[in-house]
């Protein structure tokens, strides 16, 4: 028989609430220990414990059928997917932020400043798309000191209650996306039964939350 599998994130902010909601769809599986793959006991599925970047990507190769990642990271991707389902956790919002002693007042200012972030392909499609010729300076992680640092003259980052803008002397300025976790799949895949069964499943959870 067929067995689905669906890449979940393994450690992080997502994967709590990615493994509350399998779990409260009825699936009996063991949580990530050290092993990779987890086995489902009452249900064909497998569940791969991953780090979020990875998940668009395997499940459009087809090695995962079906994943559940923010659409920050599809969208930076690029990757080709069907959306399934918006799942209603690990909300949060992409925002261009400047330093708050700041003579940035408009997007326009923005001309000829350069700005950090891990979302450089989301970033140039903003920029493109308002007209603004900024320079993107891609690095991997603690976007929000660069400022500081005299790296940047502005950043762009994922910000959910702000806090960290404000301990960094940020102030959100613009809003690039909003972004939530969602239940993905390869393309073509969608209609396939068993995963039917399971958004159905996932969807009565969700109504149940309501
Ligand atoms: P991994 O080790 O899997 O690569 P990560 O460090 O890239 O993890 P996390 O910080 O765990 O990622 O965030 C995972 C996702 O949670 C983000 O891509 C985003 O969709 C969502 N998220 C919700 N709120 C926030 C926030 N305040 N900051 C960052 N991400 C957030
Ligand atoms: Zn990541």
């Amino acid at each position: 028989m067929k067995t689905l599998k669906i890449a979940i994130q393994k450690s992080g902010r997502l994967n709590e609430k990615s493994v509350e909601l399998l779990k409260n769809c009825g699936l009996n599986f063991e949580n990530y220990k050290s092993s990779l793959i987890s086995p489902v006991s009452n249900f064909p599925l497998e569940i791969l414990f991953l780090r979020d970047d990875d998940i668009p990507e395997y499940v459009q190769d087809g090695i995962a059928d079906l994943g559940i990642v923010g659409e920050n990271v599809i969208e930076e991707t690029e990757v080709d997917v069907a959306y399934l389902q918006r799942l209603g956790f690990g909300k949060c919002s992409l925002k261009i932020a400047v330093p708050n002693n700041n003579s940035i007042a408009t997007l326009e200012d923005l001309n000829g400043k350069a700005i950090a972030t891990t979302y450089p392909v989301i970033l140039k499609k903003f920029l493109e798309e308002k007209g603004i010729n900024s320079e993107i300076r891609t690095i991997s992680g603690s976007v929000e000191i660069s400022p500081g640092l005299g790296l940047s003259d502005a950043i762009c980052d994922l910000v959910s209650t702000g806090g960290t803008l404000k301990s960094n002397g940020l102030k959100p300025f613009a809003d690039v996306m909003s972004s939530e976790a969602i239940l993905i799949s390869n393309k073509g895949n969608e209609n396939d039964d068993l995963i039917q069964e399971l958004i159905q499943r996932i969807q009565s959870v969700l109504r149940a939350k309501e």
